[in-house]
């Protein structure tokens, strides 16, 4: 499944910068997904939950912000939104354009749980 392979970039990306900063627990994730992508935003979320299950990011609030997908007509350089995979110009008809948005795939930001000192202390795994 197309989403399983995200979640599980996700999840490295998320489990790498949780390290790096020393987050102990994530409670909201916001990515930024093209629509191109063809990704199914809830589809997303249920198995982001699946794959967060046990680690920092369990119970983390996975928001979505689809990016609308926009091209520019190499013939009149015109600049417009792609609706329906028609990659075509409005303006001239020319069917030559440069996709310009909507392939976009990352993490724009996490918001961690409260500061290391007023978290319960962590239970410890090994
Ligand atoms: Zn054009």
């Amino acid at each position: 499944m197309h989403e399983t392979a995200i979640v599980e970039g996700l999840m490295r990306i998320l489990s790498e910068q949780a390290a790096r900063h020393g987050v102990t627990a994530i409670v909201r994730v916001n990515v930024k997904v093209g629509r191109l992508r063809a990704v199914e935003p809830q589809q997303l979320v249920s198995c982001f939950e699946m794959f967060a299950e046990g680690t920092l990011a369990e119970g983390a609030v996975l928001a979505i912000d689809e990016v609308p997908v926009r091209a520019r007509c190499k013939a009149c350089n015109l600049e417009f939104e792609v609706r329906g995979y028609r990659f075509e110009c409005p303006a001239c008809g020319a069917g030559d354009v440069a996709v310009i948005q909507g392939q976009e795939l990352y993490i724009e930001s996490f918001e961690a749980a409260g500061p290391p000192a007023e978290a319960p202390p962590a239970s410890v795994t090994k």
